[in-house]
């Protein structure tokens, strides 16, 4: 008889150790509140990210989750795209910044590229010339439709590996291995995942708010068609906010810099981040404010900070919003790249990848399941 799993959340998380459980044998539940997932997972740019990783072992899970990505993609005609990434860069310190990062990363990066204007230009026609430089090109980020493919991966998960999908299905308990559903239903496997996003404080209050985990707010943006096709952008204030920038000489200096240069994007935790999908549509954003509670507005002066930023930096031709949304994730304070914990015996918690789900979640799940069963 096989060894048997439940996963609480079908969110990119609870979707990679599916994966991972089902190729080691095990038999997969999957249970998930909502009739289709509504989470995270959904509500992200789709960007698959190496270039904010740690060289090394962040880097090396990264670069593993977009192969695995590509593999699911190819095989279950989900829509993807090899885009790279294009990080615009607009002063001298910016371009500092991009020279200290190649410098030390163009061992673990080789493929790491410096474009002038022009090259840019060729890329993004409607690129700010006005404050643009140059840029730095990495050719190994993905973008994936998230909310396109967080629905159809079930179907394909269902059909290559038997995995069972219980949607519909909120766990109102968890005790010994044995989750009972708010229908009173009782399911026991031998092991136990929750990959209950940032709701886990429902499932487990106790163990919430003893972690050191707090949880990022962010406003989004999607606009209308454009009618060019561009890579993955993001610019200078994104030096800020991935651990791989780290490793600049100059991240103080340039963090004082930006904090005179752009005071309400600092304040509001702005940089730019833009995907654009299978029609054509740019996915913009984002804010960040951290807490326990957030209040559901979303204002209107933040999104405003985001685009004034963006104007900064490129000037679409016949851009207008379409779609505006916030989205949260859990996020430890603890400086760590996830929360996993068996909290009771053979039970663990998955979570923590903070705003690099998409870009670690298949490459964490086949390491931990690893993990778990040696
Ligand atoms: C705005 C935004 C932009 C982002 N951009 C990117 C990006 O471009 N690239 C990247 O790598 N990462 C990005 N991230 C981060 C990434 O989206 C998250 O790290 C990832 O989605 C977390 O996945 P998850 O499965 O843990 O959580 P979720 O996707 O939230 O899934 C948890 C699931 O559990 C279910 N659930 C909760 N409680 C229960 C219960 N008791 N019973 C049953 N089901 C339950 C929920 O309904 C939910 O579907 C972004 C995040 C946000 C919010």
């Amino acid at each position: 008889m096989n060894k048997s799993v439940n996963i609480v959340g079908a969110g990119i998380i609870g979707l990679a150790f599916a994966r991972a459980f089902s190729l080691k044998g095990y038999q997969v539940n999957v249970f998930e509140r909502s009739e289709r997932v509504v989470g995270s997972s959904i509500r992200n740019f789709g960007m698959v990210w190496p270039i904010g990783q740690h060289k090394n072992a962040m880097l090396n899970r990264a670069n593993r989750t977009a192969e695995i990505w590509q593999e699911i993609c190819e095989e279950a005609h989900i829509w993807y795209k090899k885009t790279g990434s294009l990080q615009l860069l607009s002063s001298p310190i910016e371009i500092s910044m991009g020279q200290e990062f190649y410098d030390a990363e163009k061992d673990a990066r080789p493929e790491l590229e410096f474009y002038t204007l022009s090259q840019v230009q060729s890329l993004v026609p409607f690129v700010n010339k006005q404050h643009v430089r140059g840029a730095l090109f990495s050719p190994t980020e993905l973008i994936v439709e998230s909310r396109e493919a967080l629905r159809l991966l079930p179907e394909f998960l269902k059909a290559k590996y038997q995995v069972n999908f219980h949607f519909n299905t909120a766990i109102i308990d968890c005790y010994n291995n044995i989750l009972t559903t708010s229908a009173g239903q009782k399911h026991q496997a031998d092991l136990t995942i929750i990959a209950s996003g940032y709701e886990t404080q429902l499932l487990f209050p106790t163990v919430f708010e003893l972690a050191p985990v707090t949880i990022s707010s962010l406003n989004m943006l999607r606009s209308y068609p454009i009618s060019d096709q561009i890579p993955a952008l993001c610019a200078g204030l994104s030096f800020l906010h991935y651990p791989s920038y780290e490793v600049c000489k100059s991240w103080q200096e340039y963090h004082s810099y930006c904090e005179n240069e752009f005071p309400l994007q600092v304040q509001n935790g702005v940089h730019l981040l833009i995907s654009q999908n299978a029609h054509g549509q740019l996915t913009i954003g984002d804010s960040h404010h951290y807490g326990k509670h957030h209040d559901p507005f979303q204002s209107n002066d933040i999104d405003q900070v985001i685009l004034d930023y963006m104007n900064r930096i490129i000037t679409p031709i016949n851009f207008n919003v379409a779609e505006r949304w916030t989205g949260q994730y859990l996020k430890l304070t603890n400086g760590k790249s996830e929360w996993f914990e068996e909290i009771q015996p053979n039970t663990y918690i998955a979570n923590g990848t903070g705003g690099a789900g998409m870009t670690l979640g298949w490459g964490m799940a086949e390491e931990c399941v690893e993990k778990i069963i040696h």
